[in-house]
């Protein structure tokens, strides 16, 4: 196994690197080079060492080495798959809920998966930055709703900013008085983490709002020492973290993965937050499971790991109605299952266990 040397290593952008660097196939060139042609390529030297060149199977590669299969767009997928522009009132917000908006700064990333639900509207290639007069026309915007408590800043990937741009950012929200929480999507600490300079943890740091980071990460292996001291800088700065992670086949869509993705989460002081079902995103089926799978792998993970670990398994509803926990549920009415049989009559509920075995709860009053 050859893996990349960090230190004279640059982010891979091009598929030619990537073929150069063991990473792909000079065989599968034509087929990159299409892929790249409309999603943006990025694997940074972090990533890039974690990738294990020998393993076709590779969890690590599966997310950021590009593949033929995204060529192929399936009935029901869709550019905005989330419906962020039926929810846009300004350039750079998106408010689906009432009392939150993301502020869309970037449309950059450190690294670009190959599932992104964002996939059609950032990279490279599109819009850059916000321009300065939609920074300000979406500042007026989040100044004028006062029901808006919390900004999620999301992108891109906020954490590209620089350090002094995003403490400038960082006060203009905060001076906002209805606006208590600032929350931060990134991938930069796994991706990345020599950028969670002392600078930017300052940066994140800020009177008048309280920060929380929400770390997006989908394999254990992705919680390096180097990541795992990045989130540590953060979190003994007083800032805390919580974790967003996808389902993905060949990834983590088994529980073993599943449970070690978690505990490392918790030992890293990251609580579990959500296990996203795939978006309906172009050229990403391959990469999906189902809701069947992934209700079962939310069971099995119930039978192995505490409370602490448990993240909500969630849809993004397709149309931008917004995300719905899609379960399972451990409780249902009694005599709602067929092939029961007959109950006690006094029974209201039955209850499944952490080890599948089911019970009544409780007599009608
Ligand atoms: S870091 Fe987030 S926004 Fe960027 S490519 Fe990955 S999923 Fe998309």
């Amino acid at each position: 196994m050859s893996r990349i040397n960090l230190k004279s290593a640059a982010t891979l952008r091009e598929p030619t690197e990537l073929v150069a660097h063991g990473l792909a196939s000079a065989a599968d060139l034509p087929d990159l080079e299409k892929v790249a042609a409309r999603y943006a390529v990025a694997v940074t030297p972090d990533i890039a060492a974690l990738i294990d060149p020998g393993d076709p199977d590779d969890p690590i590669a599966r997310q950021f080495i590009p593949s033929a299969e995204e060529l192929v767009a399936q009935p029901g997928e869709n550019a905005d798959p989330i419906g962020d522009h039926a929810h846009a009132p300004v350039a750079g917000i998106v408010h689906r809920y009432p009392d939150r908006v993301l502020f869309k700064l970037v449309h950059v990333c450190a690294v670009y998966c190959r599932f992104c639900f964002r996939r059609e509207m950032i990279g490279p290639g599109k819009a850059t930055a916000l321009s300065s007069d939609a920074y300000n026309g979406a500042l007026d915007y989040i100044r004028a709703h006062s029901e808006i408590w919390e900004v999620i800043l999301t992108g891109g990937d906020p954490l590209m900013l620089s350090p002094r741009r995003l403490g400038e950012i960082m006060a203009d929200l905060a001076a906002i008085d209805h606006v208590k929480i600032i929350r931060i999507h990134t991938r930069v600490p796994v991706a990345d983490p020599a950028r969670i300079s002392a600078e930017m943890v300052a940066a994140l740091k800020v009177e008048g709002a309280a920060t929380w980071v929400a770390l997006h990460a989908n394999h254990a292996r992705e919680l390096t020492r180097k990541a795992r001291a990045a989130c540590a800088a953060m979190i003994d700065a007083g800032i805390p973290m919580v974790s967003q992670s996808v389902l993905l086949r060949g990834v983590n869509d088994n529980v073993a993965a599943l449970e070690a993705l978690m505990r490392a989460f918790v030992e890293c002081r990251i609580k579990p937050y959500y296990l996203h079902h795939g978006d309906l995103a172009p050229g990403t089926a391959h990469l999906r499971t189902t809701l069947e799978h992934g209700q079962q792998l939310m069971r099995d993970l119930r039978g192995r790991v505490s409370g602490l670990c448990q993240p909500d398994y969630v849809l993004d509803i397709p149309g931008g109605y917004g995300k719905a926990p899609v379960g399972p549920s451990y409780l249902s009415q009694a005599n709602s299952s067929p092939g029961e049989g007959e109950l006690d009559p006094e029974t209201r509920y039955r209850i499944v266990d952490y080890c599948g075995d089911v019970h009544r709860y409780p007599p009608k009053p």
